[in-house]
């Protein structure tokens, strides 16, 4: 087996170093550069492109994979070549690329051999055959997303902002917030929402958290892996939650209780009784609620936890000393609740 080594040097864009690759005619044993940079074709095209053969001339055909290579069965035909870095072969229309990804246009425009011949070696992706497959499938108009794994619909979305794809993009999008997409953590979906400027999706993911205790340990690593300002805007909103609550349960208008000391006839001045009410009973209730609410998530406030507190129940037998009127009315407290609970914020400022 020939072996040949070039260097790509007075090729490459001015300040890189030039980039040995070592091949064979049909197999690859480039050395991989750490210092690639996934973001430009151009330099995919100087680093990477193995295709350049002495043996070839500008009537060199396509190169077939080795024995040990699997052609993809949805990508057996085409005028392009691709390998995954699991060694399965996609090949592809090169139209297909140059239409859907301005990446690819890039790239393919670019001389692919010293003779100006067709491609002979496949071209080393960085990605698995099953991320490949989910890319090309939806450009090539195959199939949309058969299935909707969190983890797997991060990666593609990765992949085709690398590849910038715009289609893949926005079916990634779709299939992100589909209703069959179990995802694992809402902060996530956040900040990819907020990484790609989706507003919408953005607001209604952080709508989502509100069913996560952002300080949880099970949450922080996500919470921290935000970036600053899509952190700070999660975090004002599920703040502003607990203040708005906070300053309702407060309200001396809201809740009549909170007049500590008023006589038993304050909102009736027709009744005769005029004993003094400390309101204590209420005043444990709220306490108890504060206490809930530092441990559950924002979503669930009023939640059965509430319904079973001891001081709720206190709160429905309390009786005047005097006159053993019933003093609260639990269900009208209750509904008055909820009512505060659903008018509070419940998506992030945007932007
Ligand atoms: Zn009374």
């Amino acid at each position: 087996m020939r072996l040949f080594e070039i260097a790509h040097s007075g090729k490459e864009p001015s300040g890189r170093a030039s980039t040995e690759v070592t091949y064979s005619t049909n197999r690859v044993k480039r050395r991989r550069d750490t210092r690639f940079s996934s973001t430009s074709a151009i330099s995919f095209v100087y680093e990477r492109w193995p295709a350049i053969s002495t043996t070839t001339t500008a009537t060199a055909t396509m190169l077939t994979a080795d024995a040990d290579q699997a052609v993809h069965p949805l990508f057996s035909d085409g005028d392009l070549v691709l390998q995954s870095k699991d060694n399965t072969i996609f090949r592809l229309s090169q139209e297909t690329l140059r239409r859907t990804s301005p990446w690819f246009r890039t790239m393919l425009a670019l001389p692919q051999s010293p003779s100006g011949g067709e491609l002979v070696e496949p071209i080393l992706m960085d990605e698995s055959a099953d991320l490949l497959s989910g890319l090309f499938s939806i450009v090539s108009g195959i199939e949309l997303l058969k299935h909707h794994d969190f983890d797997y619909l991060e990666s593609l979305l990765r992949v085709a902002e690398k590849y910038e794809m715009p289609m893949v993009i926005s079916t990634v999008r779709l299939a992100l917030f589909s209703p069959f997409t179990d995802v694992p953590c809402p902060i996530r979906l956040y900040g990819i929402a907020c990484r790609m400027s989706w507003e919408n999706e953005a607001k209604l993911a952080s709508t989502r958290t509100l069913g996560v205790d952002l300080l949880a340990p099970t949450a922080l690593p996500a919470l921290v892996a935000l970036e600053a300002p899509h952190r700070d805007k999660l975090v004002a909103l599920h703040r502003q939650r607990k203040d708005v609550l906070i300053e309702s349960i407060d309200d001396v208008d809201l809740f009549y209780a909170n007049q500590v000391g008023s006589a038993c006839n304050f909102r009736d001045p027709e009744q005769d009784c005029t004993a003094i009410i400390d309101h204590g009973v209420w005043g444990a209730f709220k306490y108890a609620l504060l206490r809930h609410l530092e441990y559950v998530p924002l979503r669930e406030i009023l939640n059965e936890g509430v319904y079973r507190m001891a001081e709720l129940e206190k709160l429905g037998h309390a009786q005047c000393s005097e006159c053993s009127r019933t003093l609260y009315d639990v269900g009208g407290t209750i509904q008055k609740l909820q009512r505060v609970v659903n008018e509070l914020p419940k998506a992030i400022e945007w932007p």
